[in-house]
């Protein structure tokens, strides 16, 4: 019996036999193949069996995403799912609801497809983990990795079996609210963190409990949007494209995530969501895509106030010729796919092709076979081993950018009170950052909190909030503040953003500290006690205007729900910060974008071409001023560059050694160099490798990270550190768009910022 043959008329006009039921769902589940053998099928049978069996509106049906309802189930979301009108819900994680959605898909509609249920499992679930950018500051892709399965866990126990993420936007822009669920401003550390998060989400195997489909975001260039307000235009010349921005979209496909996300932005005058050129030239021909893509919020709908479509039928022309598989929010597929296909504008084999995609996915997850969660099955939310990953998660992204006269870790013997001040300081909600429906305040611990617990009664605590919110622009509290100050050996003062100012559609043009909180520190300043700065933040801050009124920075991101002990590991010296700018942090906003991974240009600033907007001397002539790029008021250097991050050891780097000068063309040679702790406690180090190729047929960056090892010394202790550069590590986009390495020759450093000095040289060359 072939499936084709049945003349359907539309699912709803006939009455499904008992004996064609059975046939239907044994097909779904894989126990009968298309000729009604008992025999094993395969899933591209499983997939053509299905797609021989559905309806044009059943397909477009798979290719739809509905929003949940919070919990319940509205009679026309039970009628849709019923009627096979609806392939995946998102935003619904009442189990209880899940598993009704679930039944009605696989028992009260024709086909028994299961549902996709999605959630933004950003970073973490219950258990909040620091923001993604916090993430990438700790160079650790095995804890990335531990922290996103500890995530899926959580997310699966509610019956959520796709989450939108990694984000990997290569983001250079601070202003950029969303550059907090980023994975920083380097494709290389972007593509190494992405797949290891990727791979924590889809463990080994999809079908296997407690893993669930990633999804790859937002493809692509998203990151670039104009002066970093969110959803706006990017323009990105290819090249550029395929050597930053694509790159850790490449490598998330080629570890095998299953889903990707398009962009709301447009790219080059193309809305990703119509982009042919992303989706079909990139991504399937180029890549060899076997996933399938899902818009971003009705990004298919805004093609047309993109001005890109007319109305909603050619969006959903414009969406499907690009080869976006599932529409999320609107349904211009479920109100124009069948009338595009009978007009002969798409054809039954691109939608297939759409569909099937989306079916495989269904089928590699097992969801077909196990539609149903039993939360009992699996460890509960929250946990002490989740809560021990997630400190450990915070404790690694800690960045400590200022210390001066090594004012941290304090001495508890010499401590004997502490003012602990400002509006980060005991919010358990603030602290946990964007994307955090699921996270749970209530078991937040804050950093009040700990240093309370941490201290005991040996250091008394003065806690002052003096503002309400970091935005607050009154003084009020002030005094109460200073006071506390005067009479502590140390002040701790706890700054930075909410979690609302970050994130989506919240970005920033003045990215300094908010409010009245840089007065508020000149205020403790005057004091006269050492100052203490712990900043909490979504993005980079300018921190220009605080670095001379403080002896520390402390810079911990939103750090999630065990933010607090983690910072007071860190304060009291239990543990060293070891976290490195996974972003540049400019001195000014207007120096933005600055990121470290730049060109040369024909004219490159130096120490002995730099004159300061002061030093200028007055009607001086034009032609004598170092005619180099730079700003005058803000020079060419960063406030703290990427790959930066001070420790309470210290780490001296010798006998950088290359395994040859001369590297074959396609062969690999090694780097290595000692890093030593010279310091006095043991302490982790990320040791960062960079090249440069001196010459290309389209110019290369000054340096480009190229490899970074985490390693734990003890004091005394060298590590010799070997990296291995292949062919694919030198290679670039060319002229042509094709991936070259060139004969030539590379620089190389070893060190512990992109401001490595240690240096090599070796030369590529052909047979
Ligand atoms: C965001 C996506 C997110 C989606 C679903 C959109 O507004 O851009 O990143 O996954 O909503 O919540």
């Amino acid at each position: 019996m072939k499936l084709a043959r049945i003349p359907w008329q539309g699912h709803k006009a006939i009455p499904v036999q008992a004996a064609w039921a059975t046939f239907l769902i044994l097909l779904a589940s894989g126990q009968t193949n298309a000729a009604g053998q008992d025999d094993i099928m395969s899933t591209d049978e499983r997939i053509a069996g299905l797609l021989d069996s559905m309806t044009v509106a059943e397909k477009a049906g798979q290719m739809s995403q509905v929003n949940g309802a919070g919990g319940t189930i509205p009679d026309n979301l039970r009628a849709s799912i019923k009627a096979g009108q609806i392939g995946s819900v998102l935003n619904e994680v009442k189990v209880e609801t899940v598993n009704e959605l679930q039944r009605i898909a696989l028992q009260e509609s024709r086909l028994g497809i299961p549902l996709l249920i999605g959630r933004d499992v950003i970073h973490g679930f219950r258990t909040v983990l620091p923001i993604p950018l916090a993430q990438a500051a700790s160079w650790n892709p095995e804890l990335v990795r531990k922290g996103a399965r500890m995530a899926a866990l959580e997310a699966a126990a509610s019956g959520v079996n796709w989450t939108f993420a990694p984000m990997i936007d290569i983001s250079r822009d601070p202003r950029w609210g969303r550059i907090a669920e980023s994975l920083g401003e380097d494709p290389y550390l972007a593509s190494v963190l992405g797949v290891a998060m990727l791979e924590g989400f889809q463990g080994g195997d999809l079908a296997a409990h407690g893993s669930i489909a990633a999804c790859a975001k937002h493809f692509a260039g998203y990151g670039a949007s104009e002066s970093g307000r969110d959803y706006n235009t990017t323009n990105i010349p290819e090249n550029e494209l395929r050597n930053v921005y694509l790159r850790p979209f490449e490598a998330a496909v080629d570890a095998g995530v299953a889903t990707l996300m398009a962009s709301f932005s447009e790219l080059n005058g193309v809305p990703a969501s119509g982009n042919q050129f992303l989706m079909k030239q990139v991504l399937r021909d180029e890549w060899g895509f076997t996933g399938f893509v899902v818009s971003d919020w009705a990004s298919i709908e805004q093609l047309q106030v993109h001005g890109f479509t007319a109305n909603d039928k050619e969006s959903a022309y414009a969406a499907l010729s690009a080869g976006v598989n599932m529409e999320m929010a609107s349904g211009t597929y479920a109100s124009y796919l069948a009338e595009l296909l009978a007009e002969g504008r798409i054809s039954m084999a691109q939608i297939d092709d759409l569909v099937a995609a989306i079916l495989r996915v269904k089928l590699e997850l097992g969801l077909f076979e196990h539609p149903f969660t039993d939360p009992s099955t699996f460890p509960p939310t929250a946990n002490e081993g989740n809560l021990a990953l997630a400190k450990q998660a915070a404790l690694q992204s800690i960045v400590l950018l200022e210390n001066k006269h090594k004012v941290l870790p304090l001495a508890k013997t010499s401590i004997r009170s502490l003012a602990v001040i400002g509006p980060m300081a005991d919010d358990a909600y603030e602290q946990l950052g964007t994307w955090i429906y699921d996270g749970d305040a209530s078991i937040s611990q804050t950093p009040l909190n700990a240093i309370r617990q941490f201290a005991g009664n040996d250091v008394s605590i003065n806690y002052v909030r003096a503002m309400e919110t970091t935005r607050s622009r009154s003084s009020e509290g002030f005094d109460a503040a200073v006071e506390a100050a005067r009479a502590a050996d140390a002040v701790i003062v706890f700054l930075g953003e909410e979690s609302i100012l970050s994130g989506e559609a919240h970005s920033r043009a003045d990215i300094g500290l908010p409010g009245n909180q840089a007065e508020l520190v000149d205020a403790l300043h005057a004091a006269g006690k050492p100052v203490i700065a712990v900043i909490l933040a979504g993005r980079p801050l300018t921190l220009h205007n605080i670095i001379d009124k403080v002896d520390a920075i402390l810079f911990a991101w939103h750090p999630g729900t065990m933010g607090g002990p983690a910072i007071a590991d860190i304060l009291f010296g239990v543990e060293s910060p070891s976290g490195k700018l996974p972003v540049t942090f400019p001195k000014m906003v207007g120096q933005v974008p600055i990121y470290y991974a730049h060109k040369n240009t024909g004219k490159p600033p130096t120490p002995e071409t730099y004159v300061a907007i002061d030093d200028i001397p007055v009607r001086l002539p034009q032609t004598s001023s170092g005619f180099v790029s730079n700003h005058l008021d803000a020079g060419y250097e960063p406030q703290y560059p990427f790959g930066y991050g001070l420790s309470y050891a210290a780490f001296a780097y010798s006998g950088i050694e290359i395994s040859r000068d001369q590297v074959p063309m396609g062969e690999t040679l090694s780097v290595s160099a000692a890093v030593k702790n010279v310091g006095a406690v043991e302490a982790e180090e990320v040791v960062q490798l960079y090249v440069r190729d001196l010459v290309g047929n389209v110019t290369r960056p000054v340096r480009e990270l190229k490899g970074f090892q985490r390693v734990r010394l003890l004091p005394g202790e060298s590590r010799k550190t070997v990296f291995v550069l292949g062919p694919a590590d030198l290679a670039f986009y060319g002229q042509d768009m094709r991936l070259i390495t060139e004969p030539g020759a590379f620089q190389v450093w070893i060190g512990g910022s992109s401001k490595a000095e240690l240096q090599a040289e070796f030369t590529v060359i052909d047979h």
